[in-house]
């Protein structure tokens, strides 16, 4: 007898997936130019100058220093480099020792769940949310509870949260900016997460850990800042990536950061290491914790996303269309023209719009367009929006 819960999860592909595979399908039929493939959370700009120069100079050193294990946390250099910056840029006074290096965001989450929860625990998020956090929390034994988003601006709706929270409660998990909304958490609404979190911790008489998912931490426009949650609640773990911001998510780059001022700081740190080992990672890939180090503060080209933001949040909201206005990541999340998401994606694909319907997000009757695509595709698929919404009336 296998694990049921692995064929579960590896017989099924993700809806995402599927409509990807799709596409691919149908770009070979008619070419790829004529589908509109707004599927996919792959960054469409190229890594900064900076990468290739960093990966061409360290290819120069020995291969036993570029291709070996580093220690489990990660090369002691290259997490003092990520500490030093992030205390430039935060006010923080982290050292290396806060920092744990890993291979994504995936699994800094994973890791961090996996390190703080049991079985029967709960963790709360906000819809709408990353699918995979269900997939980190259940595989715990744990439970995943989504609060339903405060409309119509789609920030943290508090009273649910207050309502949600219980004795059981281990972490709540928050991203910002969003996947998928593309919403960027504002100061006042973190200030009263944080408030409502130390309150409740008081009421239960032990810690309720706040877990920050943060790729897109740099993908912001206008001027937005997202707020560094360690300066406002003590027992936070920052999960970091540079999937998105130097556009390297095939790498399998980041860390997390653990704060000395969390409760238990002693045993939370041990643990994240004792997850690390027992979900297999051995070590983050060794080149990419030195080009992260040496690319440290360096991002891909933001302008270009926001250039796509703007073009398509205009031509669709010219359409008729209803988009939650996104200040970050490379997500527009749009009210589906009929109750059922799936039915409103079905009728897309006719016009070889490839959308993703929001149920697995948690936030049914919307769908996620991802612009991180070329400016052609947007302009492009234009008129077959407007065909979509002339079905519609
Ligand atoms: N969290 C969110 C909100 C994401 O959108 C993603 C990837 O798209 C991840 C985590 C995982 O990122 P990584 O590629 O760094 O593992």
């Amino acid at each position: 007898m296998i694990s049921e819960e692995c064929y579960e999860l590896g017989s099924k592909s993700s809806v995402i997936r599927e409509i990807f595979s799709f596409g691919l399908k149908r770009k070979a039929e008619i070419g790829a130019d004529r589908v509109y493939d707004f599927s996919l959370g792959n960054p469409s700009i190229p890594a900064p100058d900076s990468v290739k120069k960093a990966i061409l100079e360290l290819m120069e050193q020995p291969a036993e220093v570029i291709h070996a294990y580093s220690p489990a946390p990660g090369d002691a250099g290259v997490r003092k480099t990520i500490a030093e910056s992030l205390n430039r840029r935060f006010g923080e006074s982290f050292t290396a020792e806060n920092i744990f290096m890993t291979c994504g965001a995936a699994a800094s989450l994973n890791i961090c769940i996996k390190a703080l929860g049991n079985p029967g625990d709960e963790f709360i998020t906000f819809a709408p949310f990353f699918p995979e956090y269900r997939c980190w929390v259940e595989g715990i034994g744990a439970e995943l509870k989504a609060v339903p988003p405060r409309l119509p601006d789609f920030q943290i709706d508090l009273e649910a949260l207050e309502k949600t929270i219980t004795s059981k409660t281990k972490a709540v998990i928050v991203n910002s900016p969003n996947n998928p909304s593309g919403v960027v958490y504002t100061e006042e609404v973190l200030k009263g997460l944080t408030g409502l979190l130390k309150k409740k911790s008081d009421e239960y008489g032990g810690p309720i850990y706040l877990i920050t998912d943060e790729p897109y931490r740099e993908i912001v426009y206008d001027g937005v800042t997202v707020p560094y949650l360690t300066k406002y609640y003590d027992n936070t773990l920052v999960c970091y990536s540079y999937s998105k911001s130097l556009s390297l998510p095939g790498e399998r780059i980041g860390y997390i950061v653990i704060p000395e001022r969390l409760a238990d700081y002693n045993r939370v740190s041990p643990a994240v290491a004792g997850a690390a080992r027992v979900l297999g990672f051995v070590c983050a890939p060794s080149l990419f914790q030195y080009v992260a180090a040496r690319c440290v503060e360096d991002t891909g080209d933001i302008e270009a996303y926001k250039n796509n933001r703007d073009l398509l949040l205009e031509g669709l909201t010219r359409l008729g269309y209803t988009c939650v206005p996104p200040q970050g990541a490379f997500y527009l999340f749009v009210k589906a023209l009929e109750e059922d998401a799936n039915a409103f994606c079905e009728r897309a694909k006719k016009y070889d719009l490839l959308l993703v319907p929001s149920d697995d997000f948690g936030c049914p009757g919307y769908v996620r367009i991802a612009y991180c695509v070329a400016e052609k595709t947007i302009m492009n698929a234009m008129p077959a929006f407007e065909k979509l919404m002339r079905e519609y009336h």
